[in-house]
């Protein structure tokens, strides 16, 4: 872009001047023709002189259109070609001057005319070549006696010296002008490539280092240095550095932190919000070494501190560095307003990028809840929920640990369903519900955000403690989650760098609290009344359905692993008669006797089912028929013993139990088979007599 820009420039410029001088030489060589025909010059003459105005023609188109467009090349070829048009020159002055013509100004033309357009000091060798020429032709061509010859000599010397020294003047001028159009063109082209830095999607990162290249090429300097403040306004932080050398074995400072208080020049700029210009020579006890290094670098005897502002604010500082000192101006008015235009563009570039990334979080965030609450109406299970809530989060937080916890009032605990921290995921755990970051919500409801742990740690009203991994986290957000005021348990994520969440994610985090709080309730009221389903109404065991169930499943593992499985077959003797004398009520209430006595002699893992009326049946997981039948034994005795009394306090005869048992590999190895067989023992025992237990041998 930006050479296409210059070239156009400067051919602009070119053509400006060269018109009005190639038209000048096209009159002169008309007009010469003109002459030519008008002169009174014998035949062989005038040929000479047509040859030669066409030579000149030539020439002139070949000057004009090939190379003046092509001036940068073979200089040799240019001084042969303003030899040709010397001795053209001369030719003419020779032939016309018997008619009293001078066209010695024809020399001065192509003197000036190469000072203009090489530059002055191509123009040296050219007059000096000129000079030679021109004597040595005059010398030939002339007679020496005449007093014509000398003055025409002195003549010739005087004009060409003449012209070279308006030449030099004039091409110093036309160079200086050249100079500030080429350096404000450099400049524009600077301030449209910056333009082009302003994408909303490159990170600071990657359009920082351009600019800092763009302004050592545009303005030009020998270093640049952009810093940005960070958020506390304490520290600044390289975010491009010009030329890159510098960060050669030095790599470590790319995207370094230096903190304010070692730069205090720096410090000045962000306090006053104008620049400063230092020079080498400033004194040491006003530049700190930190300070003096970051400035100083390569051949830079100035440097200029100037501030990015946006809306009178701060961002950060851009520092260039200079090679000449500040005898020579480095930093004149000119610079200074361009370093204005390009610290303001990079100022709107920094507030583009918060605003974009801004926008991307908000945006980022936005999709998670939505994530979240789909997922919620389609997951049941709390733990798929509280997975999938982390998985969510990680997207937008930049979080190292994250827990989950669920609260046991009964036991004033914290179930930590979900521990996750450095990517390592620990198993559930309880810990105290009054110890640690986490008592404070217990105790509140409210989120707690700790920025730095570190340095809050004495002002806090609890200390942390430690789960997960044994290093401290820095920063810490947890939210309670609650349900229509009930406080059911905390979501918390933490991280190991200082001031990573701030009050946007306490937001955000209480939001997804407030989605997961309901699911879990949900799941909980899914869970209850899936329990509600498989459980027999007035005695809490399983019914008859999800005992059948929950047996097959067991006995499947146990045929597998060839372990034994013993059933017992339960019925309350002559019941019937019971519900009769004492009624209906005392009956329920001795069907729940029963089962307390059955649960007080089985062990976790075994079933109890309601079969069905007053018959119960157990499942014994690897115990064989003599065990069963030892359970059994204590199941009677135990109902034997149990005190009953009716609504009058009055005591009641206790019923008595019969039981039937089988065992898997002892009786049979089908479930099937097993559970007719417990309750035909179950039978045998009803008619030995009742209140006995029979196996199925
Ligand atoms: P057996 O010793 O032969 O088992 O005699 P039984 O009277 O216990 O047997 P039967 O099958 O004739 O009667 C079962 C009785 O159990 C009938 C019913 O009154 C009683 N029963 C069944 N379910 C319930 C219940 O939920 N509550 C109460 N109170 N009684 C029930
Ligand atoms: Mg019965
Ligand atoms: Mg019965």
């Amino acid at each position: 872009m930006s050479e296409t820009f210059l070239g156009q420039l400067s051919k602009f410029r070119l053509k400006q001047i060269l018109q009005p001088i190639e038209v000048f030489i096209w009159i002169l060589i008309i007009c010469l023709t003109a002459v030519v025909l008008l002169l009174p010059v014998s035949g062989i003459e005038q040929n000479i002189l047509y040859g030669l105005l066409t030579l000149s023609a030539g020439y002139t188109i070949f000057i004009f259109h090939w190379m003046i467009p092509h001036r940068q090349e073979h200089p040799q070829g240019f001084y042969l070609f303003t030899s040709l048009g010397i001795i053209l020159t001369a030719g003419f002055h020779y032939l016309l001057h018997p008619y009293g013509l001078q066209v010695d100004l024809f020399y001065m033309l192509i003197i000036l005319f190469i000072g203009v357009f090489r530059n002055w000091e191509w123009m040296l060798p050219v007059f000096l070549i000129t000079a030679g020429l021109n004597y040595l032709i005059n010398s030939l061509l002339w007679d020496h006696s005449s007093s014509l010859y000398f003055f025409n000599q002195f003549y010739d010397i005087i004009g060409l010296s003449l012209a070279a020294l308006v030449t030099i003047f004039i091409s110093r001028t036309i160079q200086a002008y050249e100079q500030t159009t080429s350096q404000k063109s450099k400049s524009l082209t600077m301030l449209l490539n910056s333009n082009q830095n302003v994408s909303p999607n490159t990170s600071l990162l990657e359009s920082l280092p351009q600019y800092a290249h763009q302004i050592t090429e545009g303005l030009p300097t020998t270093t640049c240095r952009i810093t940005l403040l960070n958020n506390k306004k304490d520290k600044l932080l390289d975010y491009g550095i010009y030329p890159l050398r510098y960060l050669d074995g030095l790599k470590k400072e790319l995207g370094g932190e230096y903190p304010l208080k070692h730069l205090p020049k720096h410090k000045q700029v962000v306090e006053s919000k104008e620049f400063l210009i230092l020079d080498q020579s400033s004194k040491p006890d006003t530049l700190t070494a930190v300070e003096r290094k970051s400035l100083f670098w390569e051949q830079v005897q100035t440097v200029c501190i100037f501030p990015i502002l946006l809306e009178n604010e701060v961002l950060g500082l851009v520092s260039i560095g200079e090679e000449r000192n500040l005898d020579r101006e480095p930093f004149d008015q000119t610079r200074m307003d361009l370093l204005t235009t390009i610290s303001n563009q990079i100022a709107a570039t920094i507030n583009t990028s918060k605003l974009h990334k801004n926008l991307e979080n908000q945006a980022k965030r936005m999709t998670v809840l939505y994530e979240v609450g789909q997922a919620i109406s389609k997951t049941i299970e709390i733990d798929d929920l509280l997975e999938l809530i982390y998985q969510q989060l990680t997207k937008v937080l930049p979080s190292d640990a994250y827990f989950v916890a669920l609260y046991l009032p009964d036991q004033n605990q914290l179930d930590l369903r979900m521990l996750i921290d450095r990517g390592k995921r620990y198993p559930p755990q309880k810990t105290d519900a009054d110890q640690g970051l986490s008592s404070w919500i217990v105790q509140n409801h409210q989120p707690l955000l700790i920025r730095d742990l570190v340095k809050e740690q004495d002002s806090l009203p609890v200390k942390p403690l430690q789960v997960g991994e044994k290093e401290i986290t820095r920063s810490w957000l947890g939210v309670p989650l609650l349900h229509e005021s009930e406080f059911i348990g905390l979501l918390a994520v933490a991280s190991y760098l200082p001031g990573q969440f701030d009050i946007d994610d306490q937001a955000l985090l209480e939001q997804l609290a407030r989605q997961a709080a309901l699911s879990i309730e949900n799941a909980r009221h899914h869970q209850e009344v899936e329990r509600q389903a498989a459980l027999d109404s007035l005695t809490e065991v399983l019914n008859h359905g999800t005992f059948v169930s929950r047996l097959t499943d067991l006995a499947k593992d146990s045929l597998g692993k060839e372990i034994p499985l013993s059933i017992i077959m339960l019925d309350i003797d002559h019941f019937k008669q019971y519900n009769d004398t004492y009624g209906h009520i005392l009956g329920d209430q001795v069907l729940r006797l029963t089962v307390q006595a059955i649960e007080s002699h089985i062990k976790k893992g075994d079933l109890v089912g309601r079969w069905g009326g007053e018959e119960f049946a157990i499942a014994l997981p690897k115990a064989n028929r003599d065990q069963a039948l030892q359970v059994a034994e204590r199941i009677r005795t135990t109902l034997a013993e149990l005190p009953i009394n009716n609504h009058l306090g009055e005591s009641i005869p206790t019923p008595t139990v019969s039981q039937g048992i089988a065992t898997l590999f002892t009786h049979s190895t089908d479930i099937n088979e097993l559970l007719i067989l417990a309750d035909r023992a179950l039978y045998v025992a009803k008619e030995r007599g009742r209140d006995q237990i029979r196996t199925a041998d």
